[in-house]
This record gives C-alpha cells, structure tokens and sequence, in this order.
C-alpha cells in the first residue's frame, strides 16, 4: 500500500521548508513536499555571488511574462519566480528583509483578532528562524537554521554610496530589521559559513537537510502537484504528474498549498476552487466558487537611474577573464573577495514625502545594470540606483490561460495601475540623481546614462518609467487572508481556505498587503506560524 503523510506540501519553497521542518521536528507529524523543479540547483548558486548568472536564465526559474500592460505602452514585463525546491530561497539576491512593524500590525487590524499576525506575534517567528552572527537581542536570534550574515567584502561604490545617502541627511542604520527601518546601510543576507566557505543558506540546506534520514520527511522532486481531490467538502489528496505518470497520493490530515503567489492560485483555479465564471470559462467543474482566488495580487517594481563612472568602480567585468578566475581562487583558498557578496551590499529607505515611515528602497548597485528586456544599457563600470516601491496600492491578478497544469497562469501585475505608485516612483527618480550629485558620487560619474539628463519633467520621466519599470521579485496576495466580513479573503486567520475542509494555504499568497521589504524572510515566518497554528489544532 501506498504510504501516507499527515500532511501534503504542494510545493517546496521558503515558505514550505519552514513549516514541513517545524511540523515534523517539533510536532512529530509525517510531511510530504512535492516539488516540481529539481532537488537541487548548480553548484554555482551556493556562491552569494552566482546567482547572478542564472538570472536570465530558465535553469531554476520560471519565467512568466505579465499579460500586455496598457499603462505601460502595452511592454508586458517579465516576472520570473523560482522552480527549484527551497523555492525562491534557492534562487533569489539572498537579501535579509522583514519589512516595517506598521506592515504586520495593520494584517492584524485588518483580521480584528487581537494581536493574531501583528508584528509582536511574528516577531517570534523571525528569531527562533534566524542564526544572526551580528546580532542578538530583542529582534535577533542566533539558534535557528537560517544562517544570516553581513557581506564580508564590500566594494568602493558601496561605501561611496553610504557616504553620499547621510550627506544628503539620510542616518547610517545599522539593522534594518531593528528599532527602525529608515536610513542607509548593509543589508544583511542569508549566507553563513559552512566548512570555512561562505554559502547561501537556502531553506532546504537550511530547515530540510537537518532532517535528512527522518521517516516522516517524503519528498518527491521534478513532480508537479495539478489538483487537490475534494471529497464531500475536505481536501483529501493531491494529484500530481512525474516522468509523464499521474500519482494520487493522500493525506491523513492536510493539504497545504505552498506553490508560491502566481502557481498556488493556479492550482486552486485547476482544483475548481475560485471565480466560478472564470473557472467555467476553462471548462473545469466548480468546487466552490471562491471570488477572491487570484485577486489581489502585488508586486514590488523599481526603476532605476544608471551613471557610468570616470574609473573603474565597483564590481564591473570582475565576473569575466582574468578577474574572475583571480576572484574565484581568492574565494576557493581564502573565503574571501568578491565571491563572498552578491554585489547589491546596500539600500535607502526613506519616504520622498518627508514621513518617518519609508515608501521606497533605493538600491545601490554598484554596476551599470538592467535586465535584457528593460534596455539596451551595456553593462560597464558605474552604478545603478533602482527605487522600489515598498507599499504598491495598485492590484494585479492571476487567472488561467487554459485548464492545463503545464501552462502558465497569466499575470496581470498592474505596475503603476495607481497614479500615486508612479508619482512616488518619479519623486525618488529625483532623490537618486541627488545621490549622483553629491560627494563622493559628484567627482567620480561621467554621465547619467538613464534616464539621461535630457530627461526633466514629469511627463518625460513618467513615460522613462513605463518603459523600464521591472519587478523587484516579490509576487504576493493572490490568495489573501482576511476576516469573514471580507468577501475577497481566500483564506481565513488560520489559514484555512474558506468552504473547504482539510485545505490551508501557506505561502506569500495570503499576504493581505504587501509587506515593506523583501518577502523571503516573511515566506519563511508564514511557514513558521502557519506550522505553529496546525500543531496546536490537533
Ligand atoms: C530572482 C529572485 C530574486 C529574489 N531576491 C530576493 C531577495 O534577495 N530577498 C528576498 O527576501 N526575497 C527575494 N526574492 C523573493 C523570495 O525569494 C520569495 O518571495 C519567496 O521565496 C517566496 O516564498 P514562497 O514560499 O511563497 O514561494 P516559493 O519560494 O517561490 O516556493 C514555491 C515553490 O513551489 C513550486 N511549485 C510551483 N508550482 C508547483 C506545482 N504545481 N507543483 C509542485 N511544486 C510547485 C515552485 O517550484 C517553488 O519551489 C527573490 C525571488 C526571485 C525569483
């Protein structure tokens, strides 16, 4: 006979590595992941600095394309996520980012369950998650799995960059992930030692392998998860595809759907639990016609300033030639050198109108940088300024291009469906060419290359916008969480799906608002609590 888990994972990502390792290591339940990308990724991809060259690539991403946008001169941007397992963590910049306490607390107002997903409440999530090795203290621990560390190099455009953002009055901020989140200074990233290398710590080196050998850990890789089997109201099973063979396998007490914001909500919509129009549309029978399934989507999008520099700076052509093999010895005998950072070393959050609570991450990077479908910008030596937006209030959606599992959903991410995302864009456009016009950037840029300084008034800067705007990768919302007077909410404050029983969602889908910073960190204390709760249910 077939074996069964207590609890099926459809996906394995940040977010579901997280709770499979709490579910069995500190509830003794039995877990099964089913992963559709590889168990493993490239060697490379455990150096903090090569990912970079898989960026464009669709080795261990998935790259979807938005559909055509309007208010972007019909450019459909292009929005990769991850297919690997440890999902986006396997992948992704590798930046360590909880975002604003105000982002947590206002999910709790929104939910009206006392203090249930308010900062206080996720707080202990993100601590018992982390291994710090700078900080312990009342936002910090240092006895989780996740090994997270500052960059043990750091190149002059960086420091240049600290310098020019307090010369503009910006307060150097040692942790943003402490008291406060505004101001300048070093990410912390998700990378620690191992065996004297410095290596990504990705959630399933991280929450998985420690269990390696355990019974009540499965994991089926290269399988995709194409329907949850509903029976009489409670999920019970999960179909999924391997090697072109379609396995049933069931679930003694839970289906959790963990396949990140754009594939959960897809294989909702695949299971018949959505917008009933939509759904039958696609021919697929109703299971419970569920409004809110694919709605709500956010995204966090930048758009950058790029100047090239009179010398050489920053990380340009280091990862090519001689340079590279120089860094890669450096790296391989000393554990030391550019290998040792992902290159993006620091930020600016800050609000560009004047309040204490910030509205966009400004990142340095310290390269000419774009991806390939935004511009024609060379790479060459200078740096790249991208203002992210923290706080989008434009809404996208994901819906069905047909009722097969192997195609893509389609995306709609509504980049600058707001007019108050775009005006905050251009404001922070301007506060970045106020960094290239302060010391010690003032001496050192040759030319603002983009937008270009022929580029001045709102209406030349707004279309520069449209035509560069590019996710900063942090898909979330699909599937929101909210309280029952909410007719939109997916799912309710135990994550549970509204109408189906035995069923739960656990990854960034249940966002209600995007949080202020990036979203890897707050996947991975979802995990946690989402493992937490279910623990306690039974
Ligand atoms: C290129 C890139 C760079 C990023 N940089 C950063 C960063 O520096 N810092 C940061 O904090 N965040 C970053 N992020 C975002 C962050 O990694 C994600 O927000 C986070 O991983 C989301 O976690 P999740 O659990 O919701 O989904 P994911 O981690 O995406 O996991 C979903 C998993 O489900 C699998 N899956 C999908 N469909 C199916 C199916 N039908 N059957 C089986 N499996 C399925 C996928 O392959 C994937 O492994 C980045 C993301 C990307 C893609």
């Amino acid at each position: 006979m077939a074996k069964t888990y207590d609890f099926i994972i459809a996906g394995g990502g940040s977010a579901a590595c997280v709770a499979a390792m709490r579910l069995v290591r500190d509830f003794g339940f039995s877990v099964l992941i089913i992963e559709r990308g590889p168990r493993k990724t490239a060697k490379l991809m455990a150096f903090p600095a090569g990912y970079m060259k898989y960026l464009a690539r669709d080795d261990f991403l998935e790259m979807h394309h938005t559909v055509p946008q309007p208010q972007l001169s019909g450019r459909g941007p292009v929005v990769p996520v991850a297919k690997a397992l440890g999902g986006g963590s396997a992948v992704n910049a590798m930046v360590y980012m909880r975002g604003q306490r105000e982002d947590y607390d206002g999910w709790a107002a929104h939910l009206g369950n006392g203090a249930e997903w308010s900062y206080e409440d996720m707080l202990p999530h993100f601590k018992g998650i982390e291994a710090n090795t700078r900080f312990n203290n009342e936002y910090h621990g240092i006895s989780g799995n996740l090994r997270i560390s500052e960059p043990q190099h750091t190149c002059d455009t960086t420091q240049d960059f600290l310098l020019a953002a307090q010369g503009l009055g910006h307060a150097y901020n040692p942790d943003f992930n402490g008291v406060r989140q505004n101001g300048v200074g070093i990410m912390q990233h998700t990378y620690g030692q191992w065996n004297g290398k410095t290596e990504r710590s990705d959630a399933k080196k991280a929450f998985l392998d420690p269990l390696e050998g355990d019974p009540r850990l499965g994991i089926v890789t290269d399988a995709r998860v194409d329907r949850i089997v509903v029976e009489n109201g409670r999920a019970t099973a999960v179909v999924y595809t391997r090697n072109g063979e379609s396995h049933t396998v069931r679930a003694e007490r839970e289906i959790l759907v963990a396949s990140g914001t754009y594939n959960s909500a897809k294989l909702m919509m695949l299971s018949g639990i959505g917008p009933a129009d939509h759904l039958r549309e696609h021919g697929i029978a109703v299971t419970l016609d569920l409004a809110g399934v694919g709605a709500n989507l956010q995204d966090h999008h930048e758009v950058p300033v790029i100047a090239t520099t009179k010398e050489k700076s920053g990380y340009f052509g280091e990862d090519k030639g001689w340079p590279m093999l120089r860094n890669g010895l450096q790296y391989l005998l000393f554990n030391s050198g550019p290998v040792t950072t992902t290159g993006i070393e620091s930020c600016l959050f800050y609000d560009p109108d004047g309040s204490d609570r910030p509205s966009i991450q400004l990142y340095c990077a310290p390269i000419v940088y774009l991806d390939r479908d935004v511009s024609s910008a060379k790479p060459t030596h200078g740096v790249t300024f991208t203002s992210c937006l923290l706080r989008p209030k434009a809404r996208g959606n994901v819906k069905l291009r047909s009722a097969n599992p192997a195609d893509q959903p389609l995306v709609d991410c509504n980049f600058f469906g707001d007019p108050d995302d775009l005006r905050l864009t251009l404001a922070s456009l301007k506060v970045a060419r106020q960094l290239l016009a302060t010391e010690p950037f003032k001496s050192k840029i040759a030319d603002e290359i983009l937008p270009g300084r022929a580029l001045q008034d709102d209406e030349a800067l707004a279309k520069f916008a449209g035509q560069t705007v590019k996710t900063n990768y942090h898909p979330s919302g699909s599937l929101r969480m909210g309280p029952d007077s909410d007719p939109m909410s997916v799912v309710d404050g135990t994550l549970r799906v509204r109408g189906i029983d035995g069923l739960r969602v656990i990854d960034c889908s249940i966002i209600p608002f995007i949080p202020s910073g990036n979203t890897n960190a707050p996947a991975m204390a979802i995990g946690s609590k989402a493992a937490e709760m279910i623990g306690k249910d039974y």
